[in-house]
């Protein structure tokens, strides 16, 4: 392999039109303060047709001295790296026209390569903000933009067809989406985003989802959605036919929240007393209350170990059941939190149906207003503990979604926001042929 086709190969020099200097082809200057590398190199070959006015060459198009250009390439070593291309000129005798010779490393009239370019747009499907990417690339925000644009099509809602299942949930959008909430709709059986809705308010929702055809509408035969009242009779007027299912996950976390409510409000009552026993076990509160929120079933009843605040040795269980007999009203709520948990793992839908509607007493307001709820949503609930569909899915992608606002430095701009989301989910394709 020749020294010129090494170098050719390193910097994914493809073009052989592309003809490398011989001697000194590469040299190391100093630009804008930053050390960096630059290859040189000419661009000549025999046009086989005037690009100005397309008449074929017959030794009719002549060489008419060199164009200097200097394009950006992918750095080398760390460094940023030049190409300082000498690109031939040529004059075309039939139309008296000049033109410049064309490559496939650098597009006309651009300063970085393709190269760069394809790198920026697949670093777009990375979590990293649009200024790292600018800056890692050496190139403006407006150029990653643009490179953007130019590489992705922006998504574009067909309103020809909806997944059978869905799962819809809603996150906290940009400061200039309409609405401070916007709504994201996945297909749950391909693991996908569907949509991302602006603003989830009703009026929104409705004329979204009508612009789908009514049969579309019809099939869809479940939709996972939070326990947030109005969305359950909204989208069951949109989907009629569909089940609908409270996630699991909200479940559980309406009677986890209740139960750390009261855990909290006993625990003032503790500090609050001048009593040096209840000063201990607020202490004792203070320091276990995870445990309290562990699944009953895990807790260890068999591995004992020494407890400070017991002078003790305690296990996890025999810890539990202290903290609880401190307080009736905090033992109630925490089997009630802990009954919830357990029939909702282990799928119980008649027991949980049953559960809700049994008196109860000592619990707090929340509690109750936790357990109404259920009362109201009782046939998405049952339909939660016998589908397999939840939101998990939502959830994660909504996670990520947190996450690429906050490397984004806050989008302004919902929908540059969104395609950002697309990108990332890797939902929409590079266009090859740019
Ligand atoms: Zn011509």
């Amino acid at each position: 392999m020749s020294h010129t086709h090494s170098i050719r190969t390193l910097l994914g020099i493809k073009d052989e039109h592309i003809i490398i200097q011989k001697e000194n082809c590469l040299k190391e200057e100093v630009a804008n303060g930053l050390h960096c590398h630059v290859l040189s190199a000419t661009l000549t070959y025999t046009p086989k047709a005037c690009v100005r006015c397309g008449c074929v060459n017959q030794k009719s198009i002549v060489k008419n001295g060199l164009k200097t250009t200097r394009p950006l390439l992918l750095d080398t070593a760390g460094y940023p790296t030049y190409l300082n291309l000498k690109k031939q000129r040529f004059l075309c005798r039939e139309c008296g026209k000049t033109f410049i010779a064309e490559t496939s490393v650098v597009k006309k009239r651009c300063h970085i390569s393709e190269d760069v370019k394809r790198s920026i747009a697949v670093n777009g499907t990375r979590n990293m903000s649009e200024k790292d990417i600018a800056q890692i690339h050496r190139v403006s925000n407006h150029t990653v933009k643009r490179v953007f644009e130019s590489f992705y099509d922006t998504f574009r809602q067909t309103y020809q067809f909806l997944p059978d299942n869905l799962a819809i949930d809603e996150f906290k959008s940009v400061k200039n989406a309409a609405g401070a909430m916007s709504l994201i709709i996945c297909d749950s059986d391909q693991k996908k985003i569907f949509d991302i809705l602006e603003d989830r308010r009703n009026k929104s929702i409705i004329d979204y989802f009508m612009r789908f055809p009514k049969e579309q509408r019809a099939k869809v035969k479940t939709v996972v959605v939070d326990l947030y009242g109005p969305y359950q009779s909204l989208f069951q007027a949109i989907f009629p036919n569909a089940d609908l299912i409270i996630d699991r996950f909200h479940i559980v976390t309406q009677v986890n929240r209740a139960f750390n409510i009261a855990r909290i409000s006993f625990m003032n009552t503790l500090k609050k007393s001048s009593d040096l026993k209840d000063k201990r076990d607020y202490t004792k509160l203070k320091r276990y209350w995870k445990l309290l929120l562990k699944r009953e079933e895990d807790l260890s009843a068999t591995e004992y170990s020494y407890q400070t605040l017991f002078k003790d040795s305690k296990t996890e269980r025999g810890i539990v059941q202290y903290l609880l007999s401190l307080d009736e009203g905090l033992k109630q709520n925490y089997d009630v939190y802990q009954t919830i948990l357990f029939m909702t793992n282990y799928r119980k839908p008649e027991l949980f149906t049953a559960y809700i509607h049994e008196k109860k007493n000592h619990l707090t307001a929340k509690m109750e207003q936790a357990l109404k709820t259920f009362r109201k949503s009782e046939t998405a609930i049952v339909n939660a503990l016998t589908y397999q569909y939840s939101n998990g899915l939502v959830e994660g992608i909504n996670n990520k979604i947190k996450v690429i606002k906050r490397t984004a430095y806050g989008y302004r701009n919902f929908y540059n926001f969104r395609n950002r989301i697309f990108i990332e989910y890797k939902l929409l394709d590079i266009k090859t042929a740019a």
